[in-house]
């Protein structure tokens, strides 16, 4: 997962790891209205499409397990899996360089 600095939703609250991950239950929305919040939502959501064995259960970056498994599908499908890899891989290193500083009193970016 991305490095988190304990200020994420998830980190200090329950309610990200469910029975039922229908989108349209009060659970999911809770959870993914949390994420939408988060500022580590873009590397989180590109660590978990990243990750698949490691994210199956759980909101990561305001998606449900079925929604991650419809995006890679989609992706494969449009790339193929090297290609896909390789953009997720890019793409998560851009997340993580956008990620707030630790100890930046004004948060942005390093
Ligand atoms: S986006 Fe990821 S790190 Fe942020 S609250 Fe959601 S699950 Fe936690």
């Amino acid at each position: 997962m991305p490095p988190l600095t304990g200020r994420e939703p998830c980190t200090t609250t329950y309610g990200f790891f469910l029975d039922d991950y229908n989108p349209h239950s009060g659970e999911v929305i809770a959870a993914t209205t949390m994420c939408r919040r988060c500022p580590a939502i873009r590397a989180c959501f590109i660590w978990a499409l990243t990750n698949p064995a490691l994210s199956t259960d759980g909101i990561w970056g305001a998606t449900t397990p079925w929604q991650r498994r419809e995006l890679r599908k989609r992706l494969r499908h449009r790339l193929g899996s090297k290609t896909m890899r390789r953009a997720l891989v890019t793409e998560y290193a851009k997340a993580l360089a956008e990620l707030p500083g630790p100890g930046r009193p004004d948060g942005a970016s390093a």
